[in-house]
């Protein structure tokens, strides 16, 4: 199949969370697997070039649209790990992907409905005729409808519409006019049927958008899938997800083995097998990690474990959880590093002011970047991996911090509750065990669970190595994802024909 991703995040070239990890394991799998994948992206000025190979311009003039305005693009092509990805830079007075960020400018819905019908045009004037257009949470909705509504209408043959909801929380609102500006007639899509927001009916939603008009939607874990479907979890979209569940598939993100790989990977102090069976070798060699990252960040050892949290932080991961889980770690004689970076001005004061509350603290570390380098340095480093999240679409770094033999110790909720299972959960198969879990987004009962995992990394060693053991020797690759997106993908045209 000819599959093209239009996404505003790609793993090593542009990545603000999980959505840009997501579209870049999955192609990457996908073409593995025999199929022809492209990838379009804005061409941000943040942009990292040290993974993409062969760069060079690949269309001089495309011609896109807005607000009954010609404007002017350059498409440039790269191969990021392989893959080959177009890049899409505007020329336009306002200079959309020239901002220092990926998200969080006034006009983000300007920017990436802009995207969306740009990279449309792109496929159209280019003749490139995929089956599947597969499109990611609601920067790149849009393209749902304007596909149905404008491309098929002047003889763009009509690929299946994926769209993933990655996470139901922005939703992309914008007055009807957004949508006459890229070419729908906005008004006409302000319907409870269509794309009128829930909760103000003179808006458009984006989200909606990608729902109503996609073949298919999928969410990136099972759970998550049943939880959007309700009031409590769905964001105010529930009843138009319930009403279109029938084109509904919950598929758990897989990781990339190869970048999250101990054994090969270039960050770490020592490198470690990933062989369950030398699991004294790999506790030995998580030391000497441990011992690497405190050197670097200038800790020293704590009598307890390693506890870590590497987030963005925003409300939906429990902030205060995570300030509790730190007073509580340091408390209880263990250390504890938080990689969190964060677009919010509150979240951001708050953490620097416990940063300056335990200045020059010997067991604690908070760094308020977001670092690849130091993330690959902690997952390998950590003991347990704090996850208090309110709600979690999915969750990679539970799973990546088991990829390296690291415990999570989590919220459950979404795709959290789909792969972390309590150790001391009567109810679980042994073999199943792969962490320390709570369900109250409370402290009290966060700190208890905390406790437990303490407890058994203390007072029971053989506990504790078998966590390691079976965290390490769960398949959490890609495969079985990129299988089960090949199953969604084949149901649109088996429905169609
Ligand atoms: P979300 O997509 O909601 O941010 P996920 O758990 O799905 O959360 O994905 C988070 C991804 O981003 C993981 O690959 C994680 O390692 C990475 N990440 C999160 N915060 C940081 C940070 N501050 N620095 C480096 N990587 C980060």
């Amino acid at each position: 199949m000819y599959i093209v991703h239009i996404t505003t995040e790609f793993a090593g070239i542009a990545k603000a969370g999980g959505l840009g990890d997501v579209v870049h394991g999955l192609s990457r799998e996908q073409q593995k697997s025999g199929h022809h994948v492209e990838i379009i992206i804005p061409k941000y000025d943040i942009m990292s070039y040290q993974r993409v190979q062969n760069f060079s311009l690949y269309e001089a003039h495309l011609w896109s649209f807005e607000d009954f305005h010609r404007y002017h693009n350059s498409v440039y092509r790269g191969f990021v790990d392989d893959v080959p990805v177009f890049f899409m830079e505007p020329h336009h007075s306002e200079y959309y992907f020239n901002r220092g960020q990926i998200y969080g400018c006034a006009n983000d819905v300007e920017r990436f409905l802009y995207f969306s019908r740009a990279s449309l045009e792109f496929l159209y004037t280019q003749n490139k005729r995929p089956d599947i257009i597969h499109i990611h949470d609601w920067p790149t909705a849009a393209v749902a409808p304007l596909m149905k509504n404008l491309y098929s209408e002047i003889g763009f043959s009509s690929p299946g519409i994926v769209f993933t909801i990655h996470n139901l929380e922005h939703q992309g609102r914008c007055p009807p006019k957004n949508l006459t500006r890229v070419g729908l007639r906005g008004e006409e899509y302000r319907t409870e049927t269509r794309m009128q927001d829930q909760n103000d009916p003179t808006q458009i939603n984006l989200m909606k958008g990608g729902i109503v008009y996609a073949d298919k939607i999928t969410t990136v874990s099972p759970r998550y899938s049943e939880e959007i479907q309700t009031p409590e979890g769905g964001a105010g979209l529930h009843d138009v997800i319930t009403k279109n569940k029938h084109k509904l598939t919950g598929i758990l993100n897989g990781i990339d083995l190869e970048i999250w790989n101990p054994k090969t990977n270039r960050h770490l102090f020592a490198p470690y097998s990933t062989n369950p069976s030398k699991i004294d070798l790999i506790v030995k060699q998580k030391g000497e990690n441990k011992k690497g990252l405190f050197d670097l960040l200038g800790l020293s050892k704590p009598e307890g474990p390693l506890v870590t949290c590497i987030t963005r932080l925003a409300l939906q991961k429990g902030p205060w959880l995570i300030q509790s889980a730190i007073h509580h770690t340091l408390r209880k004689g263990g250390a504890f590093i938080l990689l969190g970076s964060t677009m919010d001005d509150e979240l951001r004061k708050e953490f620097l002011h416990l940063k300056l509350h335990y200045a020059s603290h010997p067991h604690l570390y908070i760094s308020l970047d977001f670092d690849e380098g130091l993330a690959n340095q902690i997952y390998a480093a950590s003991d347990m991996m704090l996850i208090p999240s309110l709600f979690e679409p999915c969750g990679l770094t539970q799973m990546i911090a088991m990829r390296f033999g690291s415990i999570p110790v989590a919220r459950k909720t979404g795709g959290l509750s789909d792969t972390v299972f309590d150790l001391d959960d009567p109810n679980v198969k042994p073999e199943e065990k792969t962490g320390f879990t709570f369900f109250h987004p409370h402290e009290k009962d966060m700190q208890e669970t905390l406790d437990r995992a303490f407890h058994t990394y203390h007072a029971h060693h053989d506990a504790w190595k078998f966590l390691i053991k079976n965290v390490m020797q769960k398949d959490f690759g890609w495969k079985k994802a990129s299988d089960a997106y090949d199953t969604v993908y084949q149901n649109i045209f088996s429905v169609a024909e």
